[in-house]
């Protein structure tokens, strides 16, 4: 039987640290003898560049607009880290048109030019977004990924959008075959963390798949441009990176999530501290 690409969607606030996460992790699977090729969503145009190290990469966008339709792989796709695919789908120039545009182009033209090719293991696409909606949607309407995590952390607004992302996800799964495979806390070292984004998951009707700590050494691989897989192989960070990617590559639990209404949100929020009850001490 034909071995089947696992394509994930990974979804999550602007700048919650959903490009580090997936070169870190897919760096680990990379490592670890499997067949990767990420695909950035995202209009900025950077979920690559720690894969690529010095390479520049054009995005599927840029390149049609300045080669003309008849492009070859080659132009649109780079080898990076231990051989991970590295596409950028690019935007248009900001404030002209449908920012997702791009995610629709490139997926298309990747189909057309034979880009999923059989021994890949993996297609990441790592899709910017607080909701999910017009082109940025796409990679689960169209079932082109089956497989959904969300970065978050315990920050108030990491977990607003998580929930809305998986208000979109609940739509598109009902009506599909798209699952949601868990949360991804990437820390940014808020006060019982771990317990609030085990019960955000858990409330959500899914479960925590890694807890990434908070940790400089993201950084210091960052002005490398390196993962911290290739730039310290041995760190403690690395090696969350690679439990991560075990957890996810081990991963049984699908489902559609249970998106919260407003009021169990901010009470979930409230019981953690991260909101406070508007009593009396507010009538001024
Ligand atoms: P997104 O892709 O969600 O917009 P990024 O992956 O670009 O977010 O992350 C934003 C910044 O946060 C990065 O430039 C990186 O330096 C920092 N960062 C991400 N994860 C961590 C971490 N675990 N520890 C420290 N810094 C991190
Ligand atoms: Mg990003």
């Amino acid at each position: 039987m034909a071995k089947k690409i696992r394509q994930i969607a990974i979804y999550g606030k602007g700048g919650i640290g959903k490009s580090t996460t997936t070169q870190n992790l897919t760096a680990g699977l990379a490592e670890s003898g499997k067949r990767v090729m990420v695909v950035g969503c995202d209009p900025k145009a950077d979920s690559t560049r720690l894969l690529l190290g010095g390479l520049a990469q054009r995005t599927v966008l840029d390149t049609l607009r300045e080669e003309g339709e008849d492009i070859s792989l080659e132009l649109i796709m780079k080898e990076g880290y231990k051989h991970i695919r590295c596409v950028e789908s690019g935007g248009p120039e900001p404030g002209v048109g449908c920012a997702g545009r791009g995610i629709i182009t490139s997926i298309g033209l990747l189909e057309r030019l034979g880009a999923y090719t059989a021994d890949l293991d993996y297609v990441f696409y790592d899709v910017l977004g607080d909701v999910v909606c017009g082109g940025f949607a796409m990679p689960i309407r169209e079932g082109k990924a089956k497989e959904i995590y969300i970065v978050a952390s315990g920050e108030m607004m990491a977990l607003y959008a998580a929930n809305n992302i998986a208000k979109g996800i609940e739509r598109y799964a009902k009506q599909g075959g798209v699952r949601l495979g868990g949360i991804i806390c990437n820390s940014r070292n808020v006060d019982r963390e771990n317990d609030l984004l085990r019960a955000f998951s858990e409330e959500l009707g899914t479960h925590l798949v890694h807890f990434i700590p908070r940790d400089n050494i993201v950084q210091r691989a960052e002005i490398r441009r390196k993962t911290v897989i290739d730039y310290k192989p041995d760190s403690n960070q690395a090696d969350e990176y690679r439990a991560l990617a075990k957890r996810i590559a081990e991963n049984k639990k699908f489902v559609i999530p249970k998106p919260m209404k407003q009021e169990r949100l901010e009470e979930i929020l409230t019981e953690f501290g991260l909101m406070v009850e508007m009593g009396d001490e507010y009538a001024i």
